[in-house]
């Protein structure tokens, strides 16, 4: 096998030695108190990430990735009789629409081109003419291109309208900014996996707390209704077997995110990285899709260049230590990606930007 390299794919990621290191940890059954004391503090972390979620916000984990944070959320926060405007400009967003309809609940998809920002005009529309919407739902960071979306104009309808907003800030909370109450925010799914750089395997939603005994009755799941881990509040136990070890792994992470400054200094370091990608890329003539405005910090889309097939691009850099990432759907022929979320050194850049230097200079 390749040694896997520096991971520049939006999550999993590289980890810390630190973080690692506790993937080794002990093994601790689910049901004992260790484990439960583990799993309050890892919640009381999270909900500290971001002062603006502090008191009013609770922490769930949920076993799974992502997407399982981001399905439990929407399973359990909209209403059987509700319905969820879903703007969207990408998979990530077009797959929760997917979600709420396969849930059985009414949805009205707010799309726009995966190239475009939100359609924020036609939300507004929305919102004004159909009195039945309930919630409204969006990405923050849209993976697919990169595309930190305009959360506060849509947050904005949203408090006018006073209608809750449920976010995917799946790839951006550790390392954006959430305006908690500015935008109307009821609750963001979000994992351990990609900005808090700890394992895959544990995801989770923060929730407005009172949000929690008026939603009993709305999940068409099981394992997906964040009531059943209603317990995990005071107790720290949850009702299915968490990923142990990864839960260890990610209070490191969180302790180390403390440590080095907390979600601003994450931000300004992703900054800094992708800059230097984004510079070093440029003067070999190889251009980001998105203007600086639109970009997120943690991921950038670049326009393959001309001549340049993807998996020729992907697996000379592999051959180097580096694995990026394919553009989806219609985009695969277009662009690949590039995130810098993980333990990547500023000398990690310099080789990445080397490598593509051999393989793209004639
Ligand atoms: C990665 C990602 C997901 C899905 O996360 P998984 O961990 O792959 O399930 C959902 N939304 C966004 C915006 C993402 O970047």
């Amino acid at each position: 096998m390749t040694e896997p390299g520096v991971l520049l794919n939006p999550g999993p990621v590289t980890l810390t030695d630190g973080v690692r290191a506790r993937l080794a940890g002990p093994d601790v059954c689910h049901r004992e108190a260790e484990f439960a004391e583990l799993c309050l503090e890892v919640k009381r972390r999270l909900e500290a990430v971001y002062a603006g979620a502090a008191g009013a916000f609770e922490a769930l984990l949920v076993g799974g990735s992502g997407t399982c944070a981001v399905e439990a959320m929407l399973a359990t926060l909209l209403p059987r009789d509700g319905k969820a405007l879903v703007a969207a400009n990408g998979v990530y967003g077009e797959r929760m629409a997917a979600m709420i309809m396969a849930h059985g609940k009414a949805c009205t998809l707010v799309r726009s081109d995966w190239l475009a920002g939100l359609d924020l005009d036609r939300a507004a529309d929305c919102l004004r003419s159909d009195s039945d919407v309930s919630h409204v739902v969006c990405v923050q960071n849209e993976t697919t291109t990169g595309r930190l979306n305009d959360v506060a104009s849509l947050g904005r309808l949203c408090a006018e309208h006073e209608k809750p907003l449920l976010l995917d800030a799946v790839s951006g909370f550790g390392a954006e900014a959430i305006d908690f109450e500015a935008w109307n925010l009821a609750a963001l799914a979000a994992t351990a996996s990609k900005c808090l750089h700890g394992a895959p395997g544990v995801s989770f939603v923060l929730l407005r707390r009172e949000l929690l005994d008026p939603a009993t009755g709305n999940a068409p799941s099981v394992y997906l209704d964040l009531c059943r881990y209603r317990g995990q509040t005071d107790s720290g136990f949850s009702p299915f077997t968490l990923a142990t070890h990864v839960c260890f792994a990610l209070r490191e992470a969180l302790v180390e995110l403390a440590a080095e400054g907390g979600w601003q200094a994450r931000r300004a370091r992703y900054r800094e990285l992708s800059g230097r990608i984004r510079r070093g890329l440029a003067e070999l003539g190889v251009t980001a899709l998105l203007e600086e405005a639109d970009r997120s910090s943690s991921i950038t889309s670049f326009d393959l260049p001309p001549g340049t097939r993807y998996a020729r691009l992907h697996d000379g850099l592999r051959e180097r230590g580096f694995v990026v990432y394919a553009g989806q759907g219609d985009l695969a022929d277009r662009l690949f990606r590039i995130a810098n979320m993980g333990a990547i050194a500023d000398g990690d850049v310099d080789r990445l930007l080397a490598a593509f230097g051999e393989l793209l200079r004639p």
